[in-house]
């Protein structure tokens, strides 16, 4: 489906050809144990909905069509990335994680991996990266959430397979219509579809794409044994939901382009931070490499209460945390643990009219 424009493949990816009578959104399959024929279980069929689920694979199909390689789904974006590492990662090995990025995939390896004598060493995304000489495998997220620094990651994927590292890539801030890590070499995407994906803040959900056959073996081994599968209905709310992924980023980065300029003039506003501005350390890098910036931007306030006191006064922007939803939420990010000033706040833009969120931002966060 290469050919066809990003919202037609949302609409039609993963989708099987229609017969007349057919709905045109499949509904479903709830199941467990699946009927078996009298003389007992044979492959390809459906046994159990730990392994099987058609539901599944729709969803898994049409995410495979977007980031460009074979997909399993897990129960959330931590049980996919979680499965990256304990696949790849045995006792001796190094990883390298982004300083800057999703604060659990530290806090995973330091209270797991590090007991499992795997060695952990840390990277800002923005660089400079040390050497991958005896590294196993180097995670990146790109943009990373909630620094918002963009890599270069083929060039990083290059250097790292020099040295036989593999590479996998958090692309959730992203999604596969901002970039495809596996066109870029990564050896694997992983993401939480949680966030603008699914984009509805109502399921988890997390996948892994790759074009490996063995690491795709090695996943779905480990998802099957370890059971970390989203739900029937999870899956299909999923694929309904990623129907309109175009739609929803298109009216999301307009609202970031026209908040972060706002922000960017507003006195009590410092340290904007949004991948699309001309200005932002990540800017050149990311027109390069990405097909649309997404609608998440990072800004700081003098203090925690200043942020509450914005919070209090805005009639649009809700508190709370994960990005990528239909509401423009605000998340003071220092209260989860992150490393951010206590001022930070990422913001995550919804898909409300640009002039209601400008009149609202206006207003509640009046000139210092
Ligand atoms: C949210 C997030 C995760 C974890 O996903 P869940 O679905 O919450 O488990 C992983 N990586 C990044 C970059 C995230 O933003």
């Amino acid at each position: 489906m290469s050919t066809l424009g990003d919202s037609t493949r949302c609409v039609h990816a993963g989708i099987p050809p229609l017969s007349p009578g057919d709905p045109l959104q499949p509904g479903p399959v709830f199941a467990a144990p699946y009927a078996l024929p009298p003389d007992g279980y044979q492959p390809g069929l459906d046994g159990y909905g730990r392994g099987d689920n058609p539901t599944r694979r729709v969803l898994e199909a049409a995410i495979a069509d977007l980031e460009g390689g074979d997909t399993l789904a897990f129960a959330s974006g931590q049980a996919a990335v979680s499965a990256v590492l304990m696949t790849v990662l045995r006792p001796g090995d190094t990883v390298m994680l982004p300083s800057d990025g999703y604060y659990n995939v530290r806090t995973f390896a330091s209270s797991f991996l590090a007991g499992l004598d795997v060695r952990v060493v840390e990277a800002p995304t923005a660089g400079p990266y040390p050497s991958f000489d005896g590294v196993r495998l180097v995670l990146l997220e790109s943009p990373a959430n909630p620094s918002l620094d963009v890599v270069d990651i083929a060039a990083v994927s290059s250097a790292a397979h020099a040295a036989g590292a593999l590479v996998a890539v958090d692309n959730t801030a992203a999604t596969p219509l901002g970039q495809r890590p596996l066109d870029l070499g990564a050896d694997i995407s992983v993401a939480s579809g949680t966030k603008a994906l699914s984009g509805h803040s109502d399921l988890l959900l997390g996948y892994v794409s790759t074009r490996s056959e063995s690491l795709h073996a090695a996943m779905a081994s480990w998802r099957t044994l370890a059971g970390a599968i989203p739900s029937p209905f999870d899956a299909w709310l999923a694929r309904r939901s990623m129907s309109t992924l175009d739609l929803r980023l298109r009216q999301q980065t307009l609202n970031a382009a026209a908040l972060a300029t706002f922000l960017g003039s507003h006195p009590s506003v410092s340290n904007i931070r949004w991948p699309g501005l001309p200005s932002d350390p990540s800017f050149e890098i990311a027109a390069r490499q990405m097909r649309r910036i997404p609608g998440i931007i990072g800004f700081t306030l003098p203090t925690a209460a200043a942020v509450a006191d914005f919070l209090r006064a805005s009639q649009l922007v809700v508190a709370a945390t994960s990005f990528g939803g239909l509401h423009t939420t605000a998340d003071r990010r220092e209260q989860w643990g992150d490393r951010t000033a206590p001022g930070f706040v990422r913001l995550s833009c919804g898909i409300e009219d640009t002039d209601d969120l400008l009149a609202d931002f206006t207003a509640a966060l009046p000139p210092a």
